[in-house]
């Protein structure tokens, strides 16, 4: 020993700690531990987990069966806030409703709910930003700044199955049937904070919110290792693969990961991915003007799916382009979109177009910037 004071080892740099630990966190029995760890009973764990996931309380006033001498402790050990609302948008007379949060350490990421009338689909964040730099995405250009923790995932919807339960949003009270990771980041690059929440969230309660798996849709670039794991990890989520080009040439532009793993190898990932999990997996295909909307790709985006079989494994989803502000991209005109589901349709591959839901308040696609204007 020299006296000297010890450095500072275990003080992670600012901006570098983690998000605080919560009980969507853990396994309901890890809950457990870490109450008894803390010198609490144990048994506390389930109460506190079912005001969280089955009663959908955050007030912690509320929570009367918790002795009120325990109360604070027992919640700042389990329930500390993980997140605040900066502002929340609204569009469709309130059935779209958008909010911009801000993390603990002042990361801002964004949600969407959408109510359609029969269901309610929550698109939330997996990452404050994306490192995967598709340049026709306005998340993609402002990088990376971290990983979500699964708390921080599972609170995004829960915070809008809490606004459906109180009948905040129109349309009388409900629950979050699907959930989408399209909003910003690439959920398979943050996969164990991802699959954690994808567990927490289709867990019976009071373990979990206990909705559907197959409500779940995990949507990416094409991370061909992960989507390999993805397939044996037993949660049989939808996948949606991001293509956007059925040739490695204009891939490479739109999806830059593409050097790494090319089209190939991410439609062979997406169709082992539906061998093995029996789901049918969705191609998602933003339409760009004059970029990659030519009825020739239409024919060839076809004949790659259809060289996997044609036992009804896909479908692809065509996205009309939402335009972002300085973007060289631009939307599709009607008769290409029209002519290219046409093609697809021929050579028997299913196509869908989507909704432009939430463009106006810019929460569709490709436009969470999560900026405080
Ligand atoms: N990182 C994931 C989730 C992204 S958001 C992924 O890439 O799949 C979900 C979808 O919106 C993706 O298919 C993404 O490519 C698409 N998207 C991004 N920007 C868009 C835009 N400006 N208009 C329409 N779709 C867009």
């Amino acid at each position: 020993m020299t006296g000297q004071p010890l450095p500072l080892v275990f003080d992670e740099p600012r901006g570098r700690r983690k998000p605080p630990r919560h009980l969507a966190d853990l396994a309901l029995d890890e809950r457990v531990r870490l109450l008894a760890d803390n010198g609490l009973p144990g048994f506390r764990a389930k109460q506190l987990s079912a005001h969280y996931f089955t009663r959908l309380a955050d007030d912690p006033e509320q929570m009367t069966d918790l002795p009120a001498g325990q109360r604070d402790q027992l919640v700042s050990t389990l329930l500390p806030e993980l997140m605040t609302p900066l502002s929340v948008s609204e569009a469709d007379r309130g059935t779209t409703r958008k909010t911009l949060w801000r993390l603990f350490d002042g990361a801002l990421v964004e949600s969407v709910l959408m109510r359609y009338p029969d269901r309610v689909t929550m698109c939330v964040s997996s990452q404050a930003g994306c490192g995967m730099a598709c340049p026709f995405c306005a998340t993609g250009q402002g990088g990376l700044q971290r990983n979500m923790s699964t708390a921080e995932i599972v609170e995004q919807v829960l915070a809008g199955a809490r606004a459906l339960e109180r009948g905040e949003v129109p349309g009388g009270l409900g629950r979050v049937n699907n959930v989408v990771f399209m909003g910003m980041g690439e959920p398979l690059a943050n996969y164990r904070a991802v699959v954690g929440a994808v567990r927490r969230l289709t867990e019976p309660g009071p373990s979990g919110y206990g909705m559907s798996a197959r409500g779940v849709t995990v949507s990416t670039v094409g991370l061909v290792p992960r989507i390999n794991q993805l397939a044996e990890e037993g949660v049989p989520v939808t996948l949606a693969l991001s293509l956007h080009a059925p040739d490695d040439e204009l891939r490479n532009d739109l999806v830059p990961i593409n050097t790494r793993w090319s089209v190939d190898e991410a439609v062979d990932a997406a169709w082992n991915y539906a061998r093995a999990t029996k789901r049918r997996v969705s191609i998602e295909y933003a339409m760009m003007r004059d970029i990659n909307d030519q009825a020739w790709r239409a024919d060839l985006l076809a004949d790659v799916l259809n060289a996997r079989g044609d036992w009804g494994w896909v479908h692809v989803n065509l996205i009309p382009l939402n335009e972002v502000p300085g973007s060289r991209f631009t939307r599709s005109r009607d008769e290409d979109t029209e002519e290219f589901v046409r093609r697809l349709e021929a050579k028997g591959v299913p196509t869908t177009v989507r909704d432009t839901r939430g463009s106006e308040i810019d929460a569709a696609c490709g436009q969470l910037a999560a900026s405080e204007r």
